[in-house]
C-alpha cells in the first residue's frame, strides 16, 4: 500500500491565485501515439505525461488561464504513413505552438536512470532571452519549498520543442520511472494532482511579475 501521508500533509495548496488578463499556456504531453517514451514494468511515459497535462490544464483554467494542448489524447500529431513519425510529430507540435502564440509552454517528461534509487523532479529551459529561466526557476522553488523531492538543479536543453518555442518554454521531468516508489506515486491521481497544484502556482505568480516576452 503506498503511502501519500507526507505529501498531503506537508503540501501547501492555494488556488487564491489568478492569472494575468489572457494569460495562455499550452501544454505538451511528452510522446505519444507508437511513441510511449520511458517504460518500465509496463509502465508507459506517454500515458502519465497526458494525465498529468490534463489535470494541470484543468488546474491553470481554475486560476484563470487560457490552456491549449499539443496532443489531446494518446495519439501522436503524425500521419500513420509518415517516413518519420517521431520528425513529423515535433514538426506538427512547434506548428501548432507557433499557430496559437501563447505565453508560455510546458512540456511535460518522466525521466530515467540505470541507478533504481535516483529519484525527483528537474525544470529544464531554452531561450533564456525570453524568460525562459525564470519559469523554470520559478517551478523548481515552489516543488522545493512544498517538500517535493528534486533531483538536480535547473538546467539548459537543446530539446526541440522547447529550443524552438517563440515564447518562454519549460520542460518538466516530473520523476524517474526506474525508481520504483517514484514510479507508483508518478502513477497515483493524489500525486498528480499535487503535481500540477504546484506547477499551475508557479506558474501564475511568475506570470504575474513577469513581462510577456515573444520571439514572433
Ligand atoms: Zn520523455
Amino acid at each position: 500500500m503506498l503511502s501519500l501521508g507526507f505529501w498531503l500533509d506537508t503540501v501547501t495548496v492555494s488556488t487564491t491565485v489568478i492569472a494575468p488578463e489572457q494569460f495562455h499556456v499550452v501544454l505538451d504531453a511528452g510522446h505519444g501515439g507508437l511513441d510511449n517514451g520511458a517504460c518500465v514494468d509496463g509502465v508507459s511515459e506517454a500515458a502519465i505525461n497526458l494525465r498529468i497535462v490534463k489535470i494541470l490544464a484543468t488546474e491553470l483554467q481554475n486560476r484563470n488561464c487560457a490552456v491549449s494542448l499539443t496532443r489531446v489524447d494518446s495519439d501522436s500529431l503524425n500521419s500513420p504513413h509518415a517516413r518519420n513519425k517521431k520528425v513529423e510529430d515535433m514538426a506538427k507540435r512547434r506548428e501548432k505552438i507557433r499557430s496559437l502564440n501563447p505565453d508560455l509552454v510546458i512540456s511535460i517528461h518522466l525521466n530515467t536512470y540505470p541507478l533504481t534509487s535516483v529519484s525527483g523532479l528537474q525544470c529544464f529551459y531554452a531561450n533564456e532571452t525570453l524568460g525562459s529561466y525564470d519559469y523554470a526557476a520559478a517551478i523548481q522553488n515552489q516543488f522545493n519549498q512544498s517538500g517535493l523531492p528534486i533531483y538536480k538543479t535547473v538546467k539548459p536543453t537543446d530539446f526541440n520543442l522547447v529550443e524552438h518555442s517563440p515564447c518562454p518554454a519549460v520542460l518538466i521531468e516530473c520523476g524517474f520511472l526506474t525508481n520504483p516508489r517514484e514510479r507508483k506515486l508518478l502513477q497515483n491521481t493524489t500525486y498528480q494532482q499535487i503535481l500540477a497544484y504546484n506547477i499551475a502556482d508557479a506558474i501564475i505568480n511568475q506570470a504575474e511579475h513577469q513581462p510577456k516576452q515573444s520571439a514572433v
